[in-house]
């Protein structure tokens, strides 16, 4: 790996307590290319805007993957990631699907690695701070015919961020717009599936609500993610969450709670909700809790739901399961409770 170091640092610029999610990143990035079907001399070097051709195939034709996770600094100043292999294969499973080069495991690890040793004093101790972490492939080929890119570039950036709380979330069941479809790219982390949502999210924002609720494609029955979260229902004091699918991403967030749960005792059904269902346990009482779950916010309780024109706030519990179970996943991944899981890596 070729090291480029920067000749000053930013940091000195940085307001740690005061920071924007994902709006600065550090010192330094990670970058290799692959040109003519090979992976060149992985670099890491000072972050910076870099010039392109404006017919790359990025730009015309979206072949443009990433991954989202997180680096934590435990009270002895050691870093430690969170399942990491689990981004690393989802991202090539992405790449797959958008016709894109798989990166091979030691680029893509020793490149994260690296940029966290180099970047370390980014990374503020304790459980208020982490570093959300940005792998990203994009088609770096030139010329417009519609055809997959020759050439791709991967890179990680990094960017310090505070523990997140997105305030009061309410939602609305989609009734008409769809995330992904089957035979689609849903499970993909590819960047127009976030393109695709703005548009419907907007809508949303403007009848007063922060995410959407969505539903199958097909028949807009089974609930299916919550925004760019997979999402959990407790009914009847069991936790439910639908299965991964071809529409649905398998978030690493999703199944730590699962396994988390189940070690706790709490009875987990994998399995599509219905919207009926959810309209029927919110009328008849037994639905206590809705929340996302994803690496950026952890956990994002939902207050209340609407579906057809009809609100439904969810109950006040005095000690959500939400809660718990961020407490309880937060504590691993900073290293303040055991790992019995074997989730936490070393950088
Ligand atoms: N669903 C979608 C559509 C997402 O973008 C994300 C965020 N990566 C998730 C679910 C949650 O996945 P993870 O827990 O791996 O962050």
């Amino acid at each position: 790996m070729e090291i480029i170091k920067a000749t000053s640092t930013k940091i000195k610029d940085v307001d740690f307590e005061n920071l924007s999610f994902g709006a600065i990143f550090t010192d330094h990035l990670f970058e290799c290319d692959f040109i003519n079907g090979e992976w060149q001399t992985p670099t890491i070097k000072p972050y910076a805007p870099f010039l392109v051709d404006p017919s790359l195939k990025v730009f015309h034709y979206g072949q443009a993957i990433f991954e989202g996770m997180k680096g934590y600094k435990d009270e002895n100043n050691d870093i430690w990631l969170f399942r990491p292999e689990e981004n690393f294969k989802r991202f090539n499973k992405s790449a797959e699907r958008m016709a894109m080069p798989e990166v091979p495991e030691e680029v893509y690890m020793n490149g994260l690695v690296e940029l966290l040793r180099i970047d370390r004093d980014w990374l503020q101790k304790g459980k208020n701070h982490s570093m959300y972490i940005r792998p990203f492939m994009i088609g770096t080929g030139t010329g417009v015919i519609a055809n997959p890119s020759n050439n791709y570039k991967f890179m990680i950036i990094m960017s310090p961020v505070k523990s997140y709380y997105a305030g009061e979330v309410k939602v609305i069941i989609a009734e008409h717009f769809s995330r992904a479809a089957n035979g689609g790219i849903g499970y993909a982390k590819a960047a127009g599936n976030y393109a695709g949502q703005f548009y419907p999210t907007n809508l949303a924002n403007k009848e007063g609500f922060q995410q959407i609720i969505w539903t199958d494609d097909a028949t807009h029955t089974k609930l299916e993610e919550a925004g760019t979260m997979n999402v959990f229902f407790r009914i009847n004091n069991t936790l439910i969450t639908a299965p991964v699918s071809e529409r649905i991403l398998d978030g690493v967030t999703r199944k730590s709670l699962l396994d988390l749960a189940k070690r706790n005792g709490m009875d987990v059904e994998i399995r599509s909700v219905l919207v009926d269902e959810l309209v029927e346990a919110a009328k008849n009482g037994s639905l206590q809790e809705i929340f996302g779950a994803g690496t950026a916010a952890v956990i994002s309780p939902i207050s209340g739901f609407s579906y057809k024109d009809t609100y439904y706030e969810l109950p006040k519990n005095e000690n959500p399961w939400s809660l718990q179970l961020k407490e309880e996943l937060t504590n691993i991944q900073h290293k303040v409770s055991e790992d019995h899981f074997g989730w936490t890596f070393k950088v």
